[in-house]
C-alpha cells in the first residue's frame, strides 16, 4: 500500500510516497505532486526505512540509575518526572522549567504543544534550533518589512542572483528541495550566479563569479554594495521614493565603505565589489538572498537588513524575480494558554538580547543562576552537547540540572547526561503539521502517520499531553493527537478533515508579487524601512555599521575558525547511525587554506590539533581546493561518542568544543559558529 506522508528530516518537509508492505516500510519514493521536492528525494529520505528499523533505536524508557539507566515503564517515569518537576517550581518558580527542540522535530504544531506546557506550568523558556540559527534573518525582516514578513528569493525568473553563506547544491534553500534546479533553470535562461563565501562550495563551482570573502565581514562587502549603487545612481529611485523611508539616513551611514575600505576589510579587491554591484542592480529581476552562513557572525542581524537594503533600494523586493513574501498560516493561538504565563515571566535571557529566544546561553544561565535559575530541561529530538557552542561548558551545565529529560530515537551524548530518556518516534510513526512561510508555497499538509510508534516508543505529544494531565489535570490534556490538531487548525479556514481528504495539501493563501506595494507594509511607517524604527527604539543602532568585533586572528591564533557548514548524506548531527548514509561521507577533516598549509607543511591525511580559547580538537587535515586565505573549516555534527554504533564509528570531532558561547548577535543572540579563530599545530605523524 502506498501512503502520501512528509519527509522530516530536514526542514525541507519533501512529499513522499510510502510504500508498505505487510505492515513494514519497505520503500520511500519521492511524491511527483508534492512542489517542493517534485519528485525528487535525497539520500536521507529514501534511508527512511533504515532509520524506522535501526536496531540501535531506544526500545523503552530509562530512568537514571547511578553512572547508568535501568528500564522504567510509562507510567513511572512520568509520575517521577512529574513529581521533580513540582518540586522544582515550588522552589524556584515556574521559569526553572526550558524546553529544548532539536531541527528535525520543532515545527508549527510542536512548538504549540510544547508551548501549551510551558504556559500551563509557568514558563517562558521555550528555545529550539531556529535560535542557533535563523533568527536573525527574522529579525532582520521584522526590522524592515514589519512582522510576519519573511521574504524568499524567486530563483527561477531572476536574472541575477546573489548568494551570500548559501550552498543549496548542498542543503536545501527556503526549505525545498529543488532550490539548486530553480537557481540552474535561471542560469540556463541566461542568468547570472554571484556566490560569496570563503569556502569554494559546490554551489561556488556553478557561480559565473565567485568571491571569496574573508569571514565575519560580509557585512562591510554589503554596506559597499549599497554605497556604489547609490554611488553610482544604480538604485531603483522611484521604488526608494514610493515604498521606502530613511533613504538619505542609509546613504550617509554608507559612505564610508569605499571599494579601497571595503577591500581591506574584506579582502575583496574593489574591481569586484564593482562587478557584483553593476551586475546585481543593472537587472530587471535580481534576488539577494542568504543562508546560514550569514547567521552565525556576530553581526548576523544587521549584515541580513544590509542585504534586504541592497534589495531595496534596487527594487528587487515584493516583485517576481526578487524577494517576495510567503503569507503565513494563521493558527488558534488559544492552545498555547498565554494568558496563563505570569505578567513578569521573561525569557531568561530577554535583558541580554531582546531579540531572539538563544538556546546557547543556557548554560550560562544554568551554571551562574542568573537572572533567576533554571533547574529542569525536556529537550526533544535535540542534542545540546553537539549543537550548542563551548561543548565543555554544555556539559558541565547539563550536569548540574536537577531534571534533564531526553526525548529522541538514539541514547545520544545528551540522554547520557540524563535523568530520564525516553523513546520518540520518527517523522513516519506521528502526527505533524506541515506549513512554513520559509517556503516559497502557501502550502499546508498532514505530515501522516504511515506506521504505529516502533516498541514502547510514543509520539512526543503524547508525553507532553500525559505529563501535563498529571500536572495540571484533565482539564489540560486532549483526548487525541487529532483532536490537538483540530483545536490548533480552529480559525484558520483549514480543518484536518480537509487535510485527510487532501493529502497532497491544501493552498491557503497565494503568493502575490506586489502585494505589500500596493496595500502597504505591517511597520511603524507602512514603508520598507531602510531607516528600523523598531531598532531604534528598542536603543539599537537603526542602520547596519560593520564594527571588526571579537577577536581578530592574531599571533596566538592565526587562522579564522568557520564551524557550522553541514554535509548533504546528515541532518546536523543526526543520521550518521544509518548504514546507507554512513558510508556517503569521507572521514570528517579539518580543511585548511593553501596558503596556511604551506605555511605550516602540511599535506592532506597529516594529523593537526585545532586550538581556540574554548577548546582543542585531533583531526587530519584535507587542504582546500580554493584560493580563500587563512581559513580552517572544521564541520559540525561529527564526533559522536554516543548515538549508535555507525555514528560513533564515523569518527571526527565535535566541532563545538572549539566554539564561544559568549560571542553572540547583539540582537538575536545567536553564537558566532562562523566567525571564530584558532591556530593549528601539526602533530607527530604516524608513518603512512
Ligand atoms: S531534503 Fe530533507 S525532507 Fe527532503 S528527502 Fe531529504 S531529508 Fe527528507
Amino acid at each position: 500500500m502506498i501512503h502520501r506522508s512528509v519527509c522530516r528530516l530536514c526542514k525541507a518537509d519533501c512529499g513522499i510516497l510510502a510504500v508498505v508492505e505487510n505492515g513494514r516500510l519497505v520503500g520511500v519514493e519521492g511524491d511527483p505532486a508534492c512542489p517542493l521536492n517534485r519528485g525528487a528525494l535525497c539520500a536521507k529520505g529514501q534511508a527512511l526505512p533504515q532509520l524506522l528499523y535501526d536496531p540501535d533505536r531506544l526500545d523503552g524508557p530509562l530512568a537514571r540509575d547511578g553512572e547508568g539507566f535501568r528500564p522504567v515503564s510509562w507510567e513511572r517515569a512520568l509520575d517521577e518526572m512529574a513529581a521533580a518537576l513540582v518540586r522544582i517550581r515550588t522552589k524556584y518558580g515556574g521559569a526553572a522549567l526550558a524546553t529544548y527542540e532539536g531541527a528535525s522535530f520543532s515545527r508549527v504544531n510542536t512548538q504549540a504543544y510544547i508551548r501549551r506546557f510551558l504556559h500551563y506550568f509557568g514558563s517562558p523558556n521555550r528555545t529550539g534550533t531556529e535560535s542557533l540559527c535563523v533568527a536573525p534573518k527574522y529579525v532582520a525582516a521584522r526590522a524592515t518589512f514589519g512582522p510576519g514578513l519573511l521574504p524568499t528569493g524567486d530563483f527561477a525568473r531572476a536574472e541575477v542572483i546573489l548568494l551570500l553563506g548559501a550552498n543549496p547544491a548542498v542543503t536545501a534553500m527556503h526549505r525545498y528541495l529543488r532550490a539548486m534546479d530553480d537557481i540552474l533553470a535561471a542560469k540556463e535562461a541566461g542568468g547570472k550566479l554571484v556566490v560569496v563565501d570563503p569556502v569554494y562550495t559546490e554551489t561556488a563551482a556553478k557561480a559565473d563569479v565567485w568571491v571569496p570573502i574573508r569571514p565575519g565581514t560580509d557585512l562591510a562587502f554589503l554596506l559597499g554594495l549599497i554605497r556604489l549603487v547609490i554611488e553610482e545612481n544604480l538604485y531603483d529611485r522611484d521604488f526608494v521614493a514610493r515604498y521606502t523611508v530613511g533613504f538619505e539616513d542609509l546613504a550617509r551611514a554608507v559612505r564610508e565603505y569605499t571599494p579601497e575600505a571595503v577591500e581591506r576589510l574584506t579582502g575583496v579587491p574593489g574591481s569586484c565589489l564593482r562587478q557584483v554591484a553593476r551586475l546585481f542592480a543593472g537587472a530587471g529581476r535580481a534576488v539577494a538572498d542568504r543562508r546560514e552562513g550569514l547567521m552565525h557572525g556576530r553581526q548576523a542581524t544587521q549584515t541580513n537588513r544590509a542585504l534586504l537594503l541592497l534589495a531595496a533600494v534596487c527594487g528587487q523586493v515584493d516583485r517576481e524575480g526578487a524577494l517576495r513574501f510567503t503569507p503565513s498560516l494563521s493558527l488558534n493561538r488559544k492552545v498555547l494558554a498565554e494568558d496563563r504565563l505570569p505578567a513578569d515571566a521573561v525569557f531568561f535571557a530577554r535583558d541580554r538580547f531582546p531579540f531572539g529566544d538563544e538556546a546557547g546561553l543556557l548554560p550560562e544561565t544554568i551554571l551562574s543562576g542568573r537572572p533567576y535559575p533554571v533547574k529542569a530541561l525536556i529537550v526533544t529530538a535535540g542534542n545540546p552537547v553537539m549543537a550548542w557552542p563551548n561543548t565543555a561548558k554544555v556539559i558541565r551545565a547539563l550536569r548540574e540540572l536537577e531534571l534533564l529529560v531526553v526525548i529522541d530515537l538514539y541514547r545520544t551524548e545528551t540522554a547520557d547526561l540524563a535523568h530520564y530518556v525516553l523513546p520518540g518516534t520518527t517523522c513516519l510513526e506521528r502526527n505533524d503539521l506541515s506549513t512554513n512561510s520559509l517556503m516559497p508555497y502557501p502550502l499546508v499538509r498532514l505530515a501522516a502517520r504511515v506506521l504505529p510508534p516502533k516498541g514502547e516508543a510514543w509520539p512526543e505529544w503524547r508525553v507532553f499531553n500525559e505529563l501535563g494531565r498529571r500536572l495540571f489535570g484533565n482539564g489540560y490534556a486532549h483526548a487525541s493527537e487529532e483532536a490537538f490538531l483540530e483545536d490548533l487548525l480552529d480559525g484558520s479556514g483549514v480543518t484536518l478533515g480537509a487535510l485527510r481528504d487532501g493529502p497532497e495539501g491544501v493552498v491557503y493563501g497565494e503568493v502575490r508579487p506586489g502585494r505589500y506595494l500596493e496595500s502597504g507594509f505591517p511597520t511603524a511607517s507602512g514603508k520598507i524601512e531602510l531607516y528600523s524604527h523598531m531598532l531604534a527604539q528598542a536603543g539599537f543602532d537603526p542602520l547596519p555599521r560593520y564594527e571588526a568585533q571579537g577577536p581578530a586572528p592574531d599571533g596566538e591564533y592565526p587562522y579564522h575558525l568557520i564551524t557550522g557548514s553541514r554535509l548533504a548524506a546528515y541532518s546536523h548531527s543526526t543520521l550518521m547511525n544509518l548504514p546507507w548514509l554512513h558510508d556517503l561521507s569521507e572521514r570528517p577533516c579539518a580543511e585548511v587554506a593553501p596558503d596556511l598549509a604551506e605555511a605550516q607543511g602540511l599535506r592532506d591525511g597529516d594529523e593537526v590539533r585545532v586550538v581556540t580559547p574554548q577548546g582543542a580538537v585531533n583531526l587530519p587535515v584535507k587542504v582546500l581546493n580554493a584560493s580563500c586565505r587563512k581559513v580552517v573549516l572544521v564541520r559540525h555534527g561529527f564526533g559522536h561518542t554516543a548515538g549508535g554504533r555507525l555514528a560513533v564509528a564515523k569518527g571526527g570531532a565535535n566541532a563545538n568544543y572549539l566554539t564561544d558561547d559568549l560571542a553572540n548577535d547583539p540582537l538575536a543572540g545567536t553564537p558566532a559558529y562562523r566567525d571564530g579563530v584558532c591556530r593549528v599545530e601539526k602533530m607527530a605523524q604516524e608513518r603512512r
